[in-house]
């Protein structure tokens, strides 16, 4: 046929195309087809999948309608500091614990669910304040369906309360209110409610629509209506997911446990984890090895909306708000994490070269500052250099007094940060280590600079300069030190490394 036709034509014409099987790439499709002595013109194809799409593993798109379930809302409670937070969260969790539901003591694994009437439940965000929530929030990931915010009735609207307020509403997350310490004699949850008003949060007391409850962490009053404020919140945000197909989750905390090792607390958001589950988020992998809820205990399955404790993380940890999708086989879980590393590495590699350009800024800064100033001391500028220049004539003379000595050879890009060396070096005092400029001179080093350095034991400074790979063998060969730098103050301190090495010792 047509097909069989070309692939012998282009056997023929010995291009080299058609071996393993491969994707053959633009330049040699159209090398090809010139070869037919045709005209080659490009349509658009199929879109080509990157490499990222092939390897990376990305979040499922939109379950079917016909599997939603209702799942429990998780909640963070915000607030100012001292307004009850952790107090709130401790009482709703020992409620539990009251209702002997569950003996034992807790564990802070990162968050917890209520078990309430009706079967449903609700999973609040165990760290108060909004650390985790931000950084969820900050890789994409929703931390949270429902803000409580605390604010204590003898109190009123603080600081924080207005950053909470302006954090959720930024975040689009809607805000229950509650009114705590209305035990102590001096509470006024009226006027905190009023309080709310000027930040543009109207509780139903006050003909708005945001549910606020009055409560008392410390005596674990009015709990359940706090409750049962959230679960209407939840009803109205209708609140579903699947519990088919891949989990999907959010990484709540890491951590090292001895004698379990790497342990992570997940919030599942979709799917129902099992054990032996193979899962990937952001450049670590795990088979599950055990899974625990927020009593320790040990659970056989987690589905949306439900915290556990995972172990059997391997490479690194993964990070509060990392999000983590389930795969099919270890092999492919390997290949992810060892494509994210890859891009992890570029990204780092990229970043440091914009840290330095940066840093050359800073340094370009730092000369002309450094030029203003030696420019402003007008005659004393021409002193240095002729006091440097002396001091090297001394050199020849000192080199064998025996004291401990650093001596230095400076090659640098521009005359300026010659300069601005040259006067750092005037400002060293201390006897106990003598510096020695050898030799110092701008534009690149040379062999002479070598063997300059060889034979009175000088390391070689360059700044700002490329090393040429010869220069640098040739370096090696002598044992000679050769220290690069673009940042001034680095080179500083490694000069005064190098002289507190010298330095004698002690004792
Ligand atoms: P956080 O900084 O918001 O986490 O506040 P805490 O939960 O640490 O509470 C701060 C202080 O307020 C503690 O001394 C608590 O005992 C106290 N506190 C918290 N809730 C109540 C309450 O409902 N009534 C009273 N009287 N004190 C409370």
């Amino acid at each position: 046929d047509e097909l069989t036709e070309v692939l012998v034509n282009l056997d023929k014409k010995n291009l080299d195309l058609i071996s393993d099987n491969r994707p053959i790439d633009d330049y040699h499709v159209l090398q090809a087809v010139a070869s037919f002595s045709c005209k080659p013109r490009m349509v658009n194809g199929p879109p080509r999948k990157s490499s990222e799409e092939q390897v990376d593993l990305k979040p499922q798109s939109d379950p079917p309608a016909n599997e939603l379930e209702r799942r429990p809302p998780v909640v963070t409670i915000m607030g100012h500091v001292d307004h009850g937070k952790t107090t709130l969260l401790d009482a709703l969790r020992n409620s539990q614990i009251a209702a002997g539901e569950f003996g034992g003591i807790t564990q802070h694994i990162g968050a917890f669910s209520v078990q309430l009437t009706k079967g449903r439940k609700v999973t609040f965000l165990d760290t108060p304040g909004h650390a985790a929530f931000a950084s969820m929030r900050a890789r994409g990931a929703r931390g949270a369906d429902i803000v409580v915010l605390v604010v204590a009735a003898d109190d009123g609207v603080k600081e924080q309360t207005v950053q909470s307020i302006k954090f959720a509403q930024a975040a689009g997350v809607p805000l229950v209110v509650a009114v705590n310490k209305i035990d102590k004699p001096n509470a006024d949850p009226m006027r905190a409610k009023r309080s709310l008003l000027e930040h543009d949060i109207v509780v139903e007391q006050l003909g708005g629509d945001v549910q606020c409850v009055e409560v008392s962490a410390l005596q674990s009053r009015n709990l359940p209506a706090l409750q049962e404020a959230l679960l209407l919140q939840a009803d109205v945000l209708d609140l579903k997911s699947t519990k088919k197909g891949a989990v999907e989750a959010v990484i709540i905390e890491s951590s090292v446990v001895h004698g379990i090792g790497k342990v992570c607390t997940l919030l599942v958001s979709r799917g129902t984890l099992r054990k032996n589950a193979v899962l990937v988020a952001g450049t670590s992998w795990c088979r599950v090895k055990t899974m625990v809820d927020e009593h320790g205990k040990n659970v056989q399955e987690a589905d949306p909306g439900t915290p556990v404790r995972v172990s059997g993380w391997r490479e690194d940890l993964p990070a509060p708000g990392d999000w983590l999708i389930q795969t099919d086989s270890v092999d492919r879980a390997q290949k992810v994490v060892s494509f994210r590393q890859e891009q992890k590495m570029k990204e780092k590699a990229a970043s440091d070269w914009e840290a330095t350009e940066e840093d050359r800024l800073k340094t370009r800064e730092e000369y002309l500052k450094n030029r203003q100033f030696l420019l402003n001391r007008g005659q004393r500028y021409g002193s240095t250099l002729r006091n440097v220049v002396h001091k090297q004539n001394r050199i020849e003379k000192e080199v064998d007094s025996g004291d401990p000595k650093l001596r230095l050879i400076f090659r640098t890009d521009v005359e300026g940060t010659l300069e601005a060396i040259l006067e750092i070096l005037e400002t060293y005092k201390s006897e106990k280590c003598q510096l020695q400029l050898v030799d110092f001179e701008v534009g690149p080093p040379t062999e002479k600079d070598v063997e300059l350095a060889k034979e009175t034991g000088a390391i070689l400074y360059l700044f700002n300069l490329m090393l040429p790979p010869k220069l640098r063998a040739l370096a090696e060969k002598e044992s000679v030190r050769i220290e690069h730098f673009n940042v001034i103050y680095r080179l500083v301190e490694s000069l005064k490394n190098e002289l507190s090495l010298r330095l004698p010792s002690e004792t």
